[in-house]
C-alpha cells in the first residue's frame, strides 16, 4: 500500500507518505475512545464545525489546487466542491442541535414516552478520492455534530488533502482525538473493525470495498453504512425539448471527468426524439477538450491516475468485443496526462458485461426507447439504484415516473446533484443508508427510547 500524491496530468510524484504503524494506530485509537467520553455539549461541537467551514473558505485556493493537483479535478470545480463541503459543515454546525433533540413520542399508550438521540463511539470512515474533501465532510459533519469521534482512511491517491482536512479540524478547535486520519492498510482497517472499541464504519466506494467492509462490520456486529457504486439512468421523454436534456445529459456525465458515483451514465430516451437529443449531445461532449486541469479554460481534465485510465480503457475494449458501437471517443489523446476522450457508447444488450456495470470516467451508454414504459424497464434492469433522473415536461408523469424508479434519489428535469439539505445515498448494489440532512445524523446515533410509566 502506497500513499502516494501523484500528479494525473504531469504523472510526477509530489509526496510520499509512509503507512502508520500498528503502533501509531492503537495510539489514534486510544485517543479517539477517551475524547468520545468527554466530547462537549452539541453546541460546543457545533462551533468546531462553523470554525472548520470558515478555514475551509479562507483556505479555498490552496484546498482547490491541492484537489487538482492530487486527482485532476478542473480547478473551477475544485472551488466549487471546497465551498459545497464549507456548506455542509455550516448545515450541521446550525441544524444539530435541533436535529439531535429530544423527540417525544407522541403516539405511546403506556406512559410518557421519547426519544433521546445519543451518539455511540469511535467510527472508522473510508473513503475515496474523487471528491477529497466533500466525501470527508459528509460522514464528519454529522458525526461530530452528533459526538462519534472518527478515525478516517482516506484514499491512497490524495494524502495531502487527507492531511490538509485532519488540520483543518484540529485549527478549528476539534479537541485531541475527535477526528484522526490514518494512512492504513487495508489490513489495518480490519483490525480497527474488530476492535471492540470501534462502533461503525462507514464507506464511500466501489462494490469491491463494499463487500469487503460490509461483511468485516456485520461479522463485528457493528452498524455500517455503504455508498457505493452507481449507473444512474437519465430518462428523456418525447415530451420534452431534446436539445435542452441534451445539455443536462452532457453535463451530468461529464462533470468532475464522469468520476461521480450519482452522474448519468445510462441515457434511455423515447425513440421519437433520440435522434435530435444524439446529435446534440455527440456535438456537446465533443467540445470538451483536454488540457491542463489549472487552466481555467480547460473543460477536460484528466482521469484520477493512470491505472484508473488503464482500468477504463480496459473495460471499453470488452464493451466493444462483446458488440457495443462506439460513437464516439474511446481514445488517449496524445500529449501529457491520463486522458480518455469523451466517449459514447451503443447497442450495449443484456449479454454485454458493459450492460450493468459502471464506467467511472467520461463514457455515456445511448438506449433508445419505443415509449415510455420501455425506458423505465430499461432503467430499473440494473443491479444498481444510486440516483436517476426523469426528463419530461408533464409534472403528473414526472411524479409517476419518479415512484416507478428504482432508486435511492430521483432528480427530475435536471441531472443528479448534491445539497447539504438532500438525502444521498442508494439501494441495491448502490449500497444502504443515508448521508447527508436530517438522516444523515441519524445513521450512528443511538435512538434510545425511554417510557416512564
Ligand atoms: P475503492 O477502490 O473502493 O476505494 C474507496 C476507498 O475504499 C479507498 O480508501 C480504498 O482504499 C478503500 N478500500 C477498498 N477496499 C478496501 C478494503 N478491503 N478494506 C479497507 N479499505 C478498502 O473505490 P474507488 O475506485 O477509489 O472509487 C470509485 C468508486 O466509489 C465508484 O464505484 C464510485 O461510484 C464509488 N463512489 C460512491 C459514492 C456514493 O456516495 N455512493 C461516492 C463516490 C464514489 P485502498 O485503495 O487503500 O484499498
Amino acid at each position: 500500500m502506497s500513499y502516494d500524491s501523484v500528479n494525473p496530468y504531469t504523472g510526477e510524484l509530489m509526496k510520499h507518505f509512509d503507512e502508520h504503524s500498528d503502533e501509531a494506530m492503537e495510539d489514534a485509537l486510544s485517543r479517539a475512545d477517551a475524547c468520545f467520553r468527554s466530547f462537549g455539549t452539541v453546541e460546543a461541537r457545533a462551533e468546531v464545525l462553523r470554525k472548520a467551514a470558515a478555514l475551509m473558505r479562507e483556505r479555498r485556493e490552496d484546498l482547490a489546487r491541492m484537489i487538482t493537483l492530487e486527482m485532476g479535478k478542473l480547478i473551477r470545480e475544485s472551488r466549487d466542491e471546497v465551498e459545497l463541503s464549507a456548506s455542509i459543515l455550516d448545515y450541521y454546525a446550525e441544524k444539530a442541535p435541533k436535529l439531535l433533540a429530544r423527540r417525544p413520542l407522541e403516539e405511546s399508550t403506556v406512559g410518557e414516552a421519547w426519544l433521546e438521540l445519543e451518539p455511540i463511539g469511535v467510527l472508522i470512515g473510508v473513503e475515496p478520492w474523487n471528491y477529497p474533501f466533500y466525501q470527508l465532510v459528509r460522514f464528519v459533519g454529522p458525526n461530530i455534530a452528533a459526538g462519534n469521534t472518527i478515525l478516517m482512511k482516506h484514499a491512497p491517491g490524495v494524502p495531502q488533502c487527507a492531511v490538509a482536512f485532519e488540520k483543518v479540524m484540529q485549527d478549528a478547535g476539534a479537541p485531541d482525538g475527535a477526528y484522526i486520519n490514518l494512512f492504513l492498510s487495508n489490513d489495518q482497517v480490519s483490525r480497527l473493525i474488530a476492535d471492540p472499541r470501534i462502533q461503525g464504519v462507514a464507506l464511500t466506494g466501489s462494490e469491491r470495498a463494499g463487500e469487503s467492509l460490509a461483511a468485516q462490520a456485520g461479522k463485528a456486529l457493528k452498524k455500517s453504512t455503504m455508498e457505493l457504486g452507481g449507473n444512474d439512468a437519465f430518462i428523456v421523454m418525447e415530451d420534452f425539448d431534446p436539445r435542452l436534456a441534451a445539455r443536462m445529459a452532457a453535463q451530468g456525465r461529464m462533470g468532475n471527468c464522469g468520476q461521480v458515483c450519482v452522474g448519468s451514465k445510462r441515457f434511455i430516451v423515447v425513440d421519437k426524439i433520440a435522434d435530435e437529443f444524439l446529435a446534440e449531445l455527440m456535438r456537446l461532449m465533443a467540445q470538451y477538450i483536454p488540457g491542463n486541469p489549472m487552466d481555467e479554460s480547460t473543460t477536460l481534465g484528466p482521469l484520477s491516475s493512470s491505472l484508473a485510465l488503464d482500468r477504463l480503457v480496459e473495460q471499453l475494449d470488452i464493451a466493444l468485443r462483446h458488440g457495443a458501437t462506439l460513437l464516439m471517443g474511446g481514445s488517449r489523446p496524445a500529449g501529457p496526462g491520463a486522458f480518455l476522450s469523451p466517449t459514447i457508447l451503443t447497442d450495449i444488450d443484456r449479454s454485454n458485461p458493459a450492460y450493468s456495470q459502471e464506467f467511472f470516467g467520461p463514457v455515456a451508454m445511448f438506449f433508445r426507447a419505443k415509449d415510455e414504459d420501455e425506458a423505465m424497464k430499461i432503467a430499473n434492469d440494473s443491479p444498481f439504484g444510486l440516483g436517476g433522473a426523469i426528463c419530461t415536461s408533464d409534472p403528473r408523469r414526472a411524479r409517476r415516473l419518479a415512484s416507478r424508479l428504482q432508486s435511492g434519489m430521483v432528480f427530475i428535469n435536471y441531472p443528479a446533484l448534491t445539497a447539504p439539505e438532500l438525502p444521498f445515498g442508494g439501494i441495491k448494489r448502490s449500497g444502504y443508508g443515508r448521508e447527508l440532512s436530517g438522516l444523515g445524523i441519524e445513521e450512528f446515533v443511538n435512538k434510545k427510547m425511554v417510557c416512564m410509566v
